[in-house]
């Protein structure tokens, strides 16, 4: 695909190898903004792609170097997520200023630039996650509106399970704890909730453990198993 660069200062280098992709949204009012201020030396934050709303791709950073996009976080055992993942900035102005749904055509580049991406690293299924998996307490991006089934269908990202029906009836300190074994960062537990259902289950986000959300939980453990411990 054609992709154009737009080098960002804002980059190190890598302490790990490439294992994870992670999504988000600018979260500002206008592409131009966000691009100005993934460039900008003082703002020290960048990713590695950003998605414009017609479906432009702009390359910031190369991959082999490390990008400055998820800050502190937490996924299946992985502390230092910019060192593991490719970063996506996909244009939209977020919760913040007005969210909105994401074009087809910018929906057709991000498929397309994860699918060379998860395809050029080998990048399992469950490690292509939004930025809200991995720092759930600090964000909400990419956000319920995200089509994951688009990735899913692809085979590049978990789909949401299918047959779940059977509600473990766990107490909600033993969700809390599965959810942990999951590979979510349970320290703000209502946020780590609120990410779990922004996920897999985007119609109710509502921070609120019930049925649905733990027999959600069950299949992805069953089917994806723990993630790496703490
Ligand atoms: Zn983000």
């Amino acid at each position: 695909m054609e992709i154009v660069n737009t080098p960002s200062p804002n980059f190190d280098d890598r302490a790990l190898p490439i294992t994870m992709v992670v999504l988000h949204y600018t979260g500002m009012k206008t592409g131009a903004a966000a691009i100005e201020r993934l460039t900008d030396r003082d703002a020290r934050v960048s990713s590695h792609y950003l998605v414009n709303e017609d479906g432009v791709v702009l390359r910031l950073v190369e991959e082999r170097k490390r990008a400055w996009h998820a800050g502190a976080a937490w996924w299946r055992g992985i502390r230092d997520v910019n060192s593991a993942s490719i970063g996506i900035e996909i244009v939209n102005p977020g919760h913040e200023f007005g969210y909105r749904p994401f074009p087809a055509g910018q929906i057709v580049s991000v498929v397309q630039l994860t699918n060379e991406i998860v395809k050029r690293h080998d990048i399992e299924p469950i490690n292509v996650v939004g930025h809200s998996d991995v720092a759930p307490g600090r964000k909400q991006d990419p956000g319920e509106l995200f089509p994951w089934d688009k990735l899913a269908k692809l085979g590049l990202a978990v789909p949401r399970p299918e047959s779940a029906h059977v509600d473990p009836g766990w107490s909600d300190s033993a969700f809390l704890l599965a959810l942990e074994r999951f590979g979510y960062d349970i320290s703000d537990k209502e946020a780590a909730v609120e990410a779990f259902q922004r996920r897999w289950r985007p119609e109710t986000v509502d921070g609120t453990i019930d049925g649905q959300s733990r027999a959600i939980l069950l299949q992805l453990l069953l089917a994806y198993g723990e993630g790496r411990t703490r």
